[in-house]
């Protein structure tokens, strides 16, 4: 097919996630026909740096000999098979290497398809967790405000982000919001790590006994803004959680597999979650795969007698796909043999230097990194952190223009997120920020930089 055809078959019926469709339908849209390593190419020929990682999940970076391999072994032998009722071997040699490398303490893995899915699960077996010890009135949540956990009712319930859940508000169960500790964005709360976790003591100290857990994104809250929790926050939401007697979720959906330098956000504060939720980059990056991990203790509350109503009655048809979990097995290999968290690490402390200089930036409010997680705050104001007008879209006008430069990124708000695969260098880091940087020179704080027409296709999220 032609670029133009596959842009007319796209215009005509697809619709796109998270896309203004009214811009996209304006344009035409880049047509991805392959990607090697950290790039990515169009239907006609161009490289683009994948800068998004795909949506923050690929992590060897594209055409993986090793896990397209170990994908093409398991098709000959089956595509997919059930976990109901059946067991496959890549399903459960997954579980027990995802029990060896959690957190300690979490020993039982149940499989699912997306991040909403895992972090679903998460809810409901934390709710069903104190119905069956007899507390059915433990079934509310804390969350903390602007937090994200995905797109279905439960997890919208539970992270109810202002700029992509408001219309569903109305139709979302009761949840608790606790200050997110965020240091710098003016109109959110802007408190720090004590303030934060006073107020959590607050809601926790009136609801406990309404309250089945306490879900947050350890250490970087992603779809936020890339806003990273000041050191000893998370260790202070567990020693909370056990004080008042109430769950921890912890939604590593986006941090876990690596892109904070450590395999789980939570190993950067020794924190062991009672439930962790785990996605995107749990395959490489290559299938939909999602797992939600639990202790011995939750998984026992549920092994009352079949009659007894304890069952967790919750799937998913392509849960424990053997396709999605062989993938995932070879990417953990992957982690191993190219001592990953290691060139994470290091190449973080490389490029971070670099990152810092775009302060000078005019227009940079708040730069923000958790290793490979990277967010560029971009503001009218950086002294009063006064926003652009949104209607300027800066960010999206920003990534366009880094696109016409071969690197791919998306914005969330005004904030440029970079979040590319684990295997880039320092090299590409600094391409990107030196594009960046470029781009960003030309915006004035008071004017801002949309053009009519530049912002098409990036859509603000
Ligand atoms: N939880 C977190 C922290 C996320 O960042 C995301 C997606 O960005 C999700 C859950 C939802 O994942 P999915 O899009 O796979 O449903």
């Amino acid at each position: 097919m032609t670029t133009a055809e596959i842009q007319a078959l796209d215009r005509q019926f697809v619709w796109h996630p998270f896309t203004h469709m009214k811009l996209w339908l304006a344009d035409d849209p880049l047509v991805i026909t392959h990607g090697e390593g950290a790039y990515v190419f169009d239907s006609d020929g161009r490289k683009y740096f994948d800068g998004t990682a795909s949506l923050w999940c690929n992590v060897h970076g594209h055409r993986v000999p090793k896990i397209d391999a170990a994908i093409r072994d398991q098709l000959a032998k089956i595509g997919h098979t059930t976990l109901l009722g059946l067991t496959n071997e890549p399903a459960a040699k997954l579980a027990e290497r995802l029990v060896q490398i959690a957190p300690s303490g979490l020993k039982k893995v149940f499989f699912s398809d997306s991040g909403a899915t895992a972090t679903e699960a998460a809810f409901k077996m934390a709710a069903q967790y104190w119905w069956n010890l007899g507390r059915p009135e433990k079934c509310e949540f804390v969350g903390l405000t602007e937090a994200y956990h995905g797109d279905t009712v439960g997890a919208m319930s539970v992270g109810r982000t202002t700029a992509f859940h408001k219309p569903y508000w109305p139709m979302l169960f009761k949840t608790h919001f606790a200050p997110a500790p965020i240091e710098y964005r003016a109109g959110l709360h802007a408190r720090v790590c004590d303030d934060a976790l006073l107020g959590l003591r607050a809601i926790l100290e009136k609801h406990a006994n309404t309250i089945a857990a306490i879900c947050i994104e350890p250490k970087v809250m992603g779809a936020a803004g890339m806003i990273v929790q000041p050191e000893g926050y998370l260790a202070g939401v567990r020693a909370l959680a056990d004080e008042f007697n109430v769950l921890l979720i912890a939604d590593e959906v986006a941090t876990g597999f690596g892109r904070t330098g450590a395999m789980f956000a939570c190993d950067l504060e020794e924190v062991a979650p009672d439930l962790l939720c785990l996605g995107k980059g749990i395959t490489g990056g290559y299938l939909p795969l999602a797992a939600t991990l639990t202790t011995q203790k939750i998984f026992d509350a549920f092994l009352g007698e079949p009659w007894e109503g304890k069952t967790f009655f919750h799937g998913h048809t392509y849960t424990g796909n053997p396709l999605a979990c062989v993938a995932a097995l070879a990417s953990l290999d992957l982690f191993a043999e190219n001592d990953l968290l290691n060139h994470v690490r290091e190449t973080a402390s490389a490029f971070s230097l670099d990152l810092a200089t775009l302060k000078d930036c005019p227009v940079v409010g708040d730069i923000r990194q958790c290793r490979f997680m990277v967010g560029v705050e971009l503001v009218a104001d950086p002294e009063t952190a006064r926003p652009f007008d949104p209607r300027l879209r800066v960010g999206a006008a920003v990534c366009q223009r880094l696109r016409a430069r071969g690197i791919l990124v998306r914005p969330l708000g005004d904030t440029i997120v970079i979040n590319p695969p684990l295997i880039t260098t320092a090299e590409e880091w600094r391409m990107v920020i030196s594009a960046l940087r470029i781009e960003l020179d030309k915006i004035t704080p008071d004017a801002g930089v949309a053009e009519r027409g530049d912002e098409q296709i990036a859509g603000d999220y």
